[in-house]
């Protein structure tokens, strides 16, 4: 039988300076004397921003100032391993590969500087520099604390296609290749320390798997290597009942569902990534969210089935770099094909469609993408109806990107009636105006569109109604 597995990943706070990286080498140090763990780490918080600004920089011809955003990042990495190790020969070797790392870095965005062209594969380098750096500083931190441990570079494990900056990760060819490289050291009792965010396609070339996507490389290896459980550790206590930020009654849930904590990645929930249960939903794999600067505390446990409440609605989201877009005019009803045309257009400009609208009438068809892909959408759209516009089928094809949609998630809401209808009074009598609304079929979900600024309003005032905040679950 094999041994209990567990894979851990850490996030860009949790590794963000060198105290950081002690706590969260002594959270791995401890659970390794329970069972076999891997550990996966971002980048130190807000390098990976930093590095994509340096990438900006060359692209703009300015290799000046990226080379002075690396140097910066350098003397943040190196004050952050001579606090760590005190042991001469590991800080020395570390301190070579830093060196190595920051040197390829200095190449990249001199040659992007150069040519004054940042290619999507030139971006994921350079992007992807950050967790190259904090690994090594993870598992020498590791060393220091007694324990045997190897950084090792997820361009050896994890087997991607070669979409640039949102790569999909190929299970089987990362499952050989996590077997073969993870396997023995961990029989021997060595804790490897994985970079998050990076894959590789078949051909080695390095790749990323979207903003954010250190946790689906913690779920990714959690199925390949058929571990027991995948731990997410952040800052804070788990998956809440809203973003602490936006609602501040917001409070921990101690068991929700994987498509309750999809729904809540999906739209907008940046403790998770989107696609982060993808891969564990198959095996049954629980996923944890705990706090690293409070490990006493349980967490969130995120299970095939979750765990029912009474009221139904478990807790609200909202994302708001979306852009709603809308084709229409009286003269549509008499075009059949308007629809699926609309949406052909939309897939071929790989822009990913969160929500749709239409009105009975079939006057308007309002749908909403993410902001980074409107304007290259409704430039497609308005070539597609050119014809359409010119004979006054279609009278407007229009955007805007001053608003935001808010769900509402809980898969027990499906039984309860009036979900809707409280969460619809509530926002009327405070006074947000909805532009749109969404159910899905799934009735997990009910989501609408308001305007940006009335964001925390809705969701305060939402919370509330469903009494979110009570400890009574
Ligand atoms: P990490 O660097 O560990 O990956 P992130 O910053 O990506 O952490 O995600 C954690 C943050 O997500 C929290 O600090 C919190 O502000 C935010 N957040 C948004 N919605 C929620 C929610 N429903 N539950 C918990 N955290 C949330
Ligand atoms: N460092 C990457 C990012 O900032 C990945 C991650 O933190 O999950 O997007
Ligand atoms: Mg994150």
């Amino acid at each position: 039988m094999k041994a209990r597995l567990q894979v851990m990943k850490f996030g860009g706070t949790s590794v963000g300076d060198a105290s950081c990286i002690a706590r969260t080498a002594k959270i791995i140090i401890d659970a390794a004397k329970e069972c076999r763990c891997v550990a996966v780490v971002s980048a130190m918080s807000g390098v990976t921003n930093r590095l994509i600004e340096a990438a900006k920089q060359a692209q703009a011809g300015k290799g000046t100032e990226a080379a002075k955003l690396l140097d910066a990042l350098r003397e943040q990495h190196e004050s952050a391993l001579s606090a760590l190790i005190s042991k001469e020969p590991d800080r020395v070797q570390v301190g070579k590969k830093l060196g190595e790392v920051f040197a390829e870095g200095h190449r990249l965005c001199e040659g992007t500087a150069l040519l004054r062209e940042l290619t999507p594969r030139t971006l994921d380098a350079i992007s992807s520099l950050g967790e190259r750096l904090s690994a090594p500083l993870v598992a020498a931190a590791i060393r220091e604390g007694g324990a045997a441990s190897e950084a090792i570079e997820a361009t050896e494990l994890i087997a991607t296609d070669a979409f640039h900056g949102g790569a999909e990760p190929q299970m089987e060819l990362t499952r050989q290749k996590s077997e073969a490289r993870l396997r023995p050291l961990l029989e021997k009792g060595i804790l490897p320390v994985v970079t998050g965010f990076i894959g590789a396609t078949a051909e080695g070339q390095l790749t990323t798997l979207g903003r954010g996507g250190s946790d689906f490389s913690a779920t990714i290896l959690g199925a390949a290597l058929d571990a027991n459980e995948v731990i997410i550790w952040t800052d804070v206590d788990g998956v809440l009942t809203a973003d602490p930020r936006l609602v501040p009654d917001a409070r921990t849930i101690p068991e929700i569902s994987y498509r309750e904590a999809a729904e809540l990645a999906y739209f907008g929930a940046k403790v998770l990534h989107p696609k982060t249960l993808n891969p564990v939903v198959q095996a049954a794999i629980p996923v944890w969210i705990r706090n690293s600067f409070a490990p006493e505390r349980p967490g969130t446990k995120i299970t095939p089935g979750g765990r029912s409440i009474g009221g139904g609605v478990k807790a609200l989201t909202a994302i708001r770099d979306v852009t709603l877009i809308s084709v229409g005019g009286p003269g549509i009803v008499g075009l059949p094909d308007v629809v699926g045309r609309t949406f052909s257009t939309t897939a071929e400009v790989r822009a990913s469609v969160l929500l749709i609208s239409q009105s009975s009438s079939q006057n308007d068809i309002c749908f909403i993408v993410s902001t980074a892909d409107a304007q290259r959408t409704v430039e497609a759209l308005r070539k597609e109806f050119a014809q359409d516009v010119a004979h006054h089928n279609v009278e407007h094809i229009t955007m805007d990107p001053n608003i935001a949609i808010v769900a509402v998630v809980g898969e027990n809401m499906r039984g309860i009636p009036g979900v809707a209808g409280k969460t619809f009074s509530a926002l009327g009598r405070e006074g947000v105006n909805l532009i749109a609304i969404a159910q899905g079929s799934s009735e997990s979900n009910i989501s609408f569109v308001i305007e940006e600024k009335a964001v925390k309003a809705a969701l305060n005032t939402t919370h509330r109604e469903f009494e979110l905040g009570n400890t009574s679950a």
